[in-house]
């Protein structure tokens, strides 16, 4: 049984609508002009909170009944995920807390706290941070959100995907960045069961290359090492149940160094005007690189720029290491 079909993406568009933004899907000539597609990039960079995860957390909480709701949600990342959930927990007025590592980024701490969440540090593991987690939840009855293994997050993460091909119907690829693939598994159910011809890859580091890993190998594999600029998808193993929707609908899995991922976030930046992270730039790379045209020619594709959260000293230092061979 797989984890989500089309029906959970369509419900999942119909309830967080009003909440999450219209991102929009621009077209970059300099980029069409470079690659021999025609480009075009899913601004989730622009959507609320600064990434894609604002989707499957809203959909999540408002997927609750309101006593669920009053106990609080609770989560173990601090990155994107954690802000998504935080943000959408406060409109709603839920309590929410985010379990961080300790010595965790100051600027991800102010921003959660920012939205008025409870911020508490544990450990330095993902393991660690779970077992915290976990912990709440069964002390006060907290809701615990998956950043990707839960099917309503998956959902709610699928909803760019219907809005990639409402824009532009006669797409020929939608490429985005594989973590723990709750992005890809939504999308690639969203497109392939709308749109069957159009062709769906992944996209990861080859530093942190499990999922394509995992999907060649048939079956999920774990990485004992990762080292990639993409501090966004630095997952050892796809999901239990996002993995399944990753072998059943995507068309192939491409990687792409960390020289051309920060290529690409500074070409985003110098002609296009946006701002990613290093792992808001990894679909684009692998068009920008070259990647993509091994398996394909010409035709329109979408890169989903998945966020945009960077901080600027960190972004400085970034633009100064592409700075060579720009
Ligand atoms: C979480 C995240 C991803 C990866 O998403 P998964 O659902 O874990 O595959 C990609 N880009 C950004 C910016 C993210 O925050």
């Amino acid at each position: 049984m797989l984890a989500i079909t089309i029906k959970d993406v369509l419900e999942a568009q119909e309830r967080i609508s009003r909440v999450v933004k219209r991102t929009p899907l621009l077209r970059s000539s300099t980029f069409s002009e470079w690659s021999g597609f025609e480009v075009f990039l899913k601004a989730e960079n622009l959507q609320k909170t600064g990434s894609f995860k604002f989707r499957g957390a809203s959909n999540k909480v408002m997927s609750l009944s309101p006593e669920e709701g009053r106990k609080g949600v609770v989560t173990g990342s601090s990155g994107n995920h954690g802000q998504a959930v935080a943000c959408v927990a406060a409109r709603f007025g839920y309590g929410a807390t985010v379990v961080m590592p300790e010595g965790g980024s100051p600027a991800k701490a102010a921003s959660i706290k920012g939205y008025d969440a409870n911020l508490i540090y544990c450990g330095t593991t993902s393991q660690e941070r779970l077992a915290f987690a976990e912990k709440l939840r069964k002390d006060r009855g907290a809701v615990f959100i998956h950043p990707y293994d839960d099917p309503l997050v998956m959902a709610g993460q699928g909803t760019a995907g219907l809005e990639i091909i409402e824009d532009l119907e006669d797409a020929s690829v939608v490429l985005a960045p594989t973590g723990g693939c709750g992005l890809i598994s939504g999308i690639a159910v969203a497109v392939k069961e709308k749109k069957p011809g159009i062709k769906v890859f992944g996209v990861e580091p080859a530093g942190s290359n499990s999922t394509g890993l995992s999907y060649r190998n048939g079956r999920r594999t774990a990485l004992d090492k990762i080292e990639t600029v993409a501090d966004g998808i630095r997952t050892t193993i796809p999901g239990e149940l996002t993995f399944p929707l990753v072998q059943k609908y995507v068309d192939g899995m491409i990687e792409v160094t960390d020289g051309e991922i920060l290529y690409a976030q500074r070409m985003l930046l110098e002609r296009c005007k946006l701002l990613a992270e290093p792992t808001g730039a990894v679909a684009l790379a692998a068009i920008l690189s070259g990647a993509l045209a091994r398996f394909t020619k010409g035709g329109k594709v979408v890169a989903l720029l998945s966020g945009g959260n960077v901080a600027m000293p960190q972004l400085a230092e970034y633009l100064l290491r592409t700075g060579q061979n720009a």
